[in-house]
C-alpha cells in the first residue's frame, strides 16, 4: 500500500480524484469536458456558489463575511492583505512563527511600517512565541495557524482589538474555528481544500474597499466580492474538484468529525516518536502541529537507512524540509489513520533491526 505523508499540493481521497476524472471527460452528463463548458454557463455558476456555500456551512461563517475563490496562491495574499488594509501611514503587526510568516511580513514591508510583535527566528521555530503585545493603532495583525515546514500549530486566537488576518494555508478545514475572530483568512486550496490553482479568502465586509490605495483590479478584494468570485476567468478545475472535496468532508461528518479524526491520527504518531528511542520531535510539545509532524532521529547516521526502509515499506514523502532535516509526515484530512499505522509500523521494524 502507498501511503502519502507529502506536504502537498493537493492530498485528496480517492473517491474525488474519480469524480475528477469522471468531470474531465463529461461533466454532469452535459457531454463536455469541466475544462471545456463556458465558466459564465449556469451548470458552472451553480459549481461556485455550491463551493461557496459549503466552505460557508462547513465553517460556520457568519453574516458579514464574502467568501472569494481567488488565484495566485497564499503567496500572493502576502502583498495582497497589506495593499487592501494598510492606508498610507500606518503600521502592521505581525507574529513571525515560520518560514511562511517571514515571507508574509518581508511582503508587508513594501507597502508600510511593520511590527514584528515576537519571533522564534533564532531557535529555527521550534515554538510559537506567546509572550507578545498587539499595538492597539496597528492597521491588522497578522499570523499563520500552522507552520507547515517547522511543524507547529497555534490553535488559540490571540485576543486584539485590532482585525485579525490568519494564513491557514495548512490547517483549514482541519479544526473547527471560529471565524468571527477574523477580519481576513486566507488559504492556497492545496492542503484540504482542493488543488493548487485556487485561493480561499474569508473576509469581514466592513474591511472591503479600506485602504484608500490605488489597486490594480486584480489585487482589489472589493472588485472580487462585487463579482462574486467571477471577474475574470476563475481556475474552474481547482473550483470544481474543491467542491468535490468539500462535499466528502461534509458526507464524513463536517469539519468537527474530521478534527477527531486528525487529533487520533497525530495523538497516535506523537505517542511512537516519544516512545521509541531512535526518534524526537524538534517541536514544544503544547505547540505541535496535527498536520505536519516533524521527527528527527537521536542519532543523525540512522536517518537514510531509516528512510531506506520507510521508502521500501510505500511510505511517500517523508523526508524532512531542508531547513528542519528528518523527516517530516503530513498527515492531512485525506490521509487514512490505517497510513499513520503503517508508518509507526515501519519506525518499531527499524528500531527492531538496530537493536
Ligand atoms: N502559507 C503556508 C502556511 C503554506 O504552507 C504555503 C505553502 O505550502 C504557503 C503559504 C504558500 O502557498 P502558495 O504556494 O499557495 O503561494
Amino acid at each position: 500500500m502507498i501511503c502519502n505523508f507529502g506536504a502537498g499540493p493537493c492530498i485528496l481521497p480517492q473517491e474525488v480524484f474519480k469524480q475528477a476524472s469522471q468531470a474531465v471527460l463529461n461533466f454532469n452528463d452535459t457531454g463536455l469536458s469541466i475544462l471545456e463548458i463556458s465558466h459564465r454557463a449556469p451548470e458552472f455558476e451553480a459549481v461556485v456558489d455550491e463551493t461557496i456555500k459549503l466552505v460557508k456551512e462547513l465553517l460556520n461563517v457568519p453574516e458579514g463575511y464574502s467568501v472569494l475563490l481567488l488565484q495566485g496562491g497564499a503567496s500572493t495574499q502576502f502583498s495582497m492583505v497589506p495593499m487592501n488594509l494598510l492606508a498610507e501611514g500606518q503600521s502592521a503587526a505581525y507574529l513571525d512563527s515560520g518560514a511562511w510568516a517571514s515571507k508574509a511580513l518581508k511582503e508587508a514591508k513594501l507597502f508600510g511600517e511593520v511590527k514584528v510583535v515576537a519571533s522564534s527566528k533564532e531557535s529555527n521555530y521550534t515554538f510559537i512565541p506567546k509572550d507578545y503585545e498587539i499595538p492597539a493603532d496597528a492597521a491588522y495583525f497578522h499570523y499563520t495557524s500552522n507552520n507547515t515546514i517547522f511543524g507547529t500549530e497555534l490553535f488559540e486566537t490571540p485576543k486584539t482589538s485590532v482585525p485579525v488576518v490568519c494564513d491557514m494555508s495548512s490547517d483549514i478545514f482541519s479544526r473547527e474555528i471560529n471565524v468571527s475572530d477574523f477580519g481576513i483568512i486566507y488559504a492556497g486550496a492545496q492542503k484540504n481544500m482542493g488543488p493548487a490553482g485556487v485561493t480561499l479568502v474569508i473576509i469581514k465586509d466592513e474591511l472591503l474597499g479600506k485602504s484608500g490605495r490605488k489597486l490594480p483590479s486584480m489585487l482589489d478584494y472589493k472588485i472580487h466580492a462585487d463579482n462574486k468570485s467571477l471577474y475574470n476567468t476563475p481556475p474552474v478545475f481547482s473550483i470544481y474538484v474543491s467542491m468535490l472535496n468539500l462535499q466528502w468532508l461534509k458526507s464524513k461528518g463536517g469539519v468537527a468529525a474530521i478534527e477527531q479524526e486528525n487529533i487520533a491520527k497525530a495523538a497516535a504518531l506523537y505517542e511512537e516518536i516519544d516512545r521509541n528511542p531512535l526518534f524526537k520531535s524538534p517541536c514544544a510539545v503544547e505547540d505541535r502541529s496535527r498536520m505536519n509532524i516533524c521527527f528527527v532521529m537521536e542519532n543523525k547516521e540512522l536517518e537514510k537507512p531509516f528512510l531506506k526502509l520507510a521508502e521500501e515499506r510505500g511510505m511517500v514523502g517523508i523526508k524532512g524540509h531542508r531547513s528542519v532535516g528528518g523527516f517530516r509526515a503530513s498527515i492531512y484530512n485525506a490521509l487514512p489513520i490505517t497510513a499513520i499505522h503503517s508508518l509507526i509500523d515501519v519506525m518499531q521494524e527499524f528500531a527492531e533491526t538496530v537493536k
